[in-house]
């Protein structure tokens, strides 16, 4: 094996899961291969929702302002009954501090493409289309081997101390080292369709859910002539039922009623069998899972790429870390640790909303129809719906136990300060890469355990906007600083006694 032939990390797949990864780790100067099996973008459609915390994480990858062209917010959730009366209606009013909208809707090559130009710009970093990990060597306690086969068939070795398999819910990684999964219970076959219509569709513009068993379905505008639905499909029912627009108008009828059927471009029309799994390990040695290699769920609140790029955030700066000797390698078990109940998490609440949609039979409808707007109601239940911020980290060997609840395992917000011209800029621009304390002032930095922070950003109560609501997240929590990390996690806090 030459040099040529050797990297930091092997990453298998150029999924979004995959480019992510690459990315962030080329960002760190770390020389990274992408393999990936075909030679360029999956073209078809899947994923169309991300949140904010994840447009945070595109922002990281240098695609913020690029994907901006590529989303357009969604209004909210609106759950109908099966003769779509509206149920309730979750109106997303406007963006987060930083500007940026809770709920954004693309397509899923879009951002690929993007994902793609931005790694391919990086001078360490290189995808190597056309060729599929066909074995991992795991034999040698340093690195780990991965035998490729080019397009031509011949094949070829690469070495790394990392490999990060993001190669997707069928994972050939995962089932090499032998890695099987938990089944939180779900399966369900579901017919996806995609359609272009230059006419607006006479519809509320948010998510549509319609609580029906015999027939649940969702429907969404993606873009701006870009339409998708999902419904589930009956018993003896498939895709090649529904070939063309007259096959589907009984289905897509009660929103394209003002539309001819010359107006609607079906795009695609396919089957999914939606799941919902967790690989029992994420991690083999030096091999680690990421993405839907690691879990796979029902899409129903748009979160399975979402959390592939939580993942592929998570861990790219504990290898950075850890390969440059910044770190001690236990960092990595942190990656399991924090990204599997999180995961979890997000699986049950996706698994939730489909029993929700397609749970029960007449008398469980009857209930629905009765039961939701009551507790549509409460504001409890708007606020719990209505906050795009996913649940706190699992404390572990990175986030330290013995953190204020209130900011244990939770994201910084994300605010706007004024750069280096006065502009205002986001947070994580300034933060950097680094791990950063930010304190009230007055703090008593020497008490930062770990000793005195080499970096740490100070946030005055009476400060300007972004700046005024980070003290006020502080001093909410009850504490003086936080000890913040590249994924922007808090892993440590000190007491507010110690701010002014
Ligand atoms: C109908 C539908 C709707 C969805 N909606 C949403 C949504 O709204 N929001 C959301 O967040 N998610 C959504 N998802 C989920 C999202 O599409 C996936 O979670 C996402 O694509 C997973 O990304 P990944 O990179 O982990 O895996 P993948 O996208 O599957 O990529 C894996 C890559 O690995 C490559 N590969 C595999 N094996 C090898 C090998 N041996 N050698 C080389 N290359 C290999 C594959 O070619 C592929 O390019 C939806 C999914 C579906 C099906």
């Amino acid at each position: 094996m030459t040099a040529d032939d050797r990297r930091d990390v092997i990453v298998v797949g150029a999924g979004p899961t995959g480019l992510a990864a690459a990315t962030l780790l080329g960002q760190y100067g770390l020389r990274v291969a992408v393999v990936e099996r075909y030679q360029d973008v999956y073209p078809l459609p899947r994923g169309v929702h991300l949140d904010d915390e994840v447009y945070r994480i595109l922002h990281r990858l240098g695609i913020g302002e690029a994907f901006a062209a590529h989303t357009r917010p969604a209004a909210g959730l609106r759950l109908v009954d099966d003769r779509h009366r509206v149920l309730a209606t979750f109106t997303r009013h406007g963006a987060t501090p930083a500007g940026i909208p809770q709920a954004n809707m693309f397509d899923q090559p879009a951002l690929e493409r993007l994902l793609r130009d931005r790694l391919e710009s990086l001078p360490q970093a290189e995808i190597l289309g056309g060729h599929e990990m066909v074995r991992l060597d795991t034999s040698d306690a340093g690195s780990v081997g991965a035998r490729l086969r080019r397009p031509d068939g011949s094949t070829v070795d690469l070495r790394a101390p990392y490999v990060v398999a993001c190669d997707g819910a069928n994972s050939a990684v995962r089932g090499q080292l032998g890695i099987g999964d938990d089944d939180l219970g779900f399966d369900q076959r579901w017919l996806v369709v995609d359609v272009r219509c230059a006419l607006d569709l006479d519809a509320w513009d948010g998510v549509h859910q319609v609580c029906d068993p015999h027939r649940a379905g969702t429907y969404m505008r993606v873009g701006q002539d870009r339409y998708r639905w999902e419904f589930r499909l009956l018993d003896g029912e498939n895709a090649s039922d529904f070939e063309g627009i007259p096959d589907l108008r009984p289905l897509i009828g009660p929103w394209t009623r003002t539309v001819p059927d010359t107006g609607l471009e079906l795009l695609r029309c396919t089957e999914y069998t939606f799941r919902a799994r967790v690989a029992r390990r994420w991690r083999d040695g030096r091999v680690f899972l990421a993405g839907d290699a690691a879990h796979v769920t029902p899409p129903f609140i748009g979160q399975g790429l979402c959390t592939g790029l939580r993942d592929a955030y998570n861990l790219a700066w504990k290898l950075a870390a850890v390969l440059r000797a910044d770190a001690d390698p236990a960092l990595l078990d942190s990656y399991e640790e924090e990204r599997r109940p999180h995961a979890t998490t997000m699986i049950r609440r996706a698994k939730g909303m489909g029993q929700l949609m397609t749970g029960g039979g007449r008398i469980a409808s009857l209930a629905r129809r009765h039961l939701i707007p009551a507790l549509a109601r409460s504001q409890a239940v708007r606020r719990t719906l209505l906050d795009s911020r996913t649940p706190p980290l699992t404390p572990g060997t990175r986030i330290s136990r013995s953190t204020p609840r209130a900011v244990r395992g939770a994201l910084l917000p994300l605010v706007r300060l004024a750069g280096p011209g006065g502009e205002p800029v986001l947070v994580d621009e300034i933060l950097g890469e680094r791990t950063t304390v930010v304190a009230l002032p007055g703090t008593d930095l020497a008490a930062v355990p770990g000793g005195h922070p080499s970096a740490w950003l100070t946030v005055d109560p009476g400060g300007d906007g972004g700046e005024r609501l980070l003290a006020r997240w502080l001093l909410d929590a009850g504490v003086g600083w936080v000890r913040v990390d590249p994924d922007r996690v808090v892993g440590a806090a000190g007491p507010a006694r110690w701010a002014r």
